[in-house]
């Protein structure tokens, strides 16, 4: 059997485990090929393929903060993974950098907003933990736990912490727009865990059909944030509009539970993504 797991995040992002140690653990979990794929960043590219082991297939890439506008009172945030896109090219160069900056400005205000409610964590502390990285929730979430105001990183989640007190959202790039970008990069595009509705709003099919109009390769059907139900829905509607359906475990290191190959990706997706892309080749 191979295994495919198409969606892992390093410390260039909100993982706990460097890019190299990331590799090296997707080879020790007897996975045949990942991605790296962290948020905003191909950081962690170059270091992932030195450390690349014999026998792991290194698929590029990144998990890109996007919104859709198309809601009545409130964008609704979306995560898109693009895979074997040119790093090098232009204007997805310029909108990652962005929206990079985006999650400082972001956590920079969040810190505030708890400095400023008496909570003894400092933009500096936060930062450090990003260490290069992108900044996310997950480092203002170590700053917490190390204060002794929550003990695990899903406590930091919760609406009295991060999820919603002290919320602040990130302007992120129009979904359409990522879209477009990416395909101009050569890379391709899946929808990460479209149908979460335990991380909040998520969009309607009508979008997602928009979305297959405009490029759009694949939706991730396999993920631990949906039920059931949800992965059957993704399923049917991936199948409907000729997408290709991925599973994935969107492993975080020790900042979530799940490991690595928890959820896996059929061979034939795969190998469709892989023809479809000419930004850069899979490494080993
Ligand atoms: P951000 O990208 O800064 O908005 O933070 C979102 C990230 O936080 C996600 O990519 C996950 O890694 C993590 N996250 C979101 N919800 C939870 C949760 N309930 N428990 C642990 N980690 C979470
Ligand atoms: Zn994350
Ligand atoms: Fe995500
Ligand atoms: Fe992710």
């Amino acid at each position: 059997m191979t295994r495919i797991d198409l969606h892992c995040h390093s410390t260039a992002s909100d993982g706990t485990l460097t890019p190299a140690e990331l590799v090296r653990a997707g080879a020790a979990a007897g996975l045949d090929v990942m991605a790296i794929t962290d948020h905003d960043t191909t950081g962690g590219w170059q270091a992932a393929a030195e450390a690349c082991p014999e026998g792991l297939r290194l698929v590029r890439g990144a998990e890109l903060s996007c919104r859709w506008l198309g809601a009545e009172d409130w964008p609704i945030a979306l995560h898109m993974l693009a895979y074997l896109f040119d790093p090098a090219e232009p204007r997805l160069a310029a909108d990652l950098a962005r929206l990079r900056n985006d999650r400082e400005q972001r956590a920079e205000k969040i810190v505030r907003k708890l400095s400023a409610d008496g909570v003894p964590i400092t933009w500096d502390e936060v930062y450090g933990y990003a260490a290069g990285g992108s900044v996310g929730r997950p480092h203002i979430a170590q700053a917490l736990i190390r204060a002794g105001l929550v003990r695990t990183t899903s406590e930091a989640f919760a609406s009295r912490w991060l999820g919603a007190r002290y919320f602040v959202p990130k302007s992120d790039l129009d979904v359409f727009e990522a879209v477009r970008a990416v395909r101009a990069a050569g890379g391709v595009t899946v929808f990460a865990h479209p149908r979460a509705t335990v991380r909040g709003r998520v969009v309607p099919d009508e979008l997602i059909i928009q979305l297959a109009d405009a490029g759009l390769f694949g939706l991730e059907a396999d993920h631990e944030d949906h039920s059931p139900a949800e992965r059957a829905h993704v399923r049917a509607l991936a199948g409907d509009l000729g997408l290709v359906v991925t599973g994935s475990s969107d492993f975080h290191g020790t900042h979530k539970t799940v490991q690595l190959g928890d959820y896996l990706t059929d061979p034939e997706a795969y190998e469709k993504i892989v023809s479809a892309a000419t930004g850069v080749p899979v490494l080993g």
